[in-house]
């Protein structure tokens, strides 16, 4: 995962979404819940290192069926339907219901 895709504007909503959906500890939490407030770039080499882990361990980089990036606002949606962008997701239902 690129570190430039932080500076991205819907990140930070994703962040608090991954805090409320409860997939992160609270240590984790903790850390993303500082970052919103401050800033990637205001935590510790070992609070990146801890935050960076945590998103790599909860994004899909590239829709599993078309390979697009997946953006933040989709992402929480990405790791409960096997990785796939709103648009693929919306196919597959289609598919999935003929
Ligand atoms: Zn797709």
């Amino acid at each position: 995962m690129n570190n430039i895709r932080y500076n991205e504007d819907d990140f930070k909503g994703f962040v608090e979404d991954l805090i409320s959906s409860g997939r992160i500890e609270d240590k984790e939490a903790g850390i993303a819940k500082y970052m919103i407030d401050n800033g990637y770039e205001s935590l510790s080499e070992k609070q990146k290192y801890v935050f960076d882990q945590m998103i790599k361990d909860n994004t899909v980089e590239e829709c599993q069926r078309c390979g697009v990036d997946i953006p933040w606002c989709e992402m929480l949606e990405a790791l409960y339907n096997g990785g796939l962008c709103n648009y693929c997701q919306h196919v597959k239902e289609k598919m999935d219901a003929e």
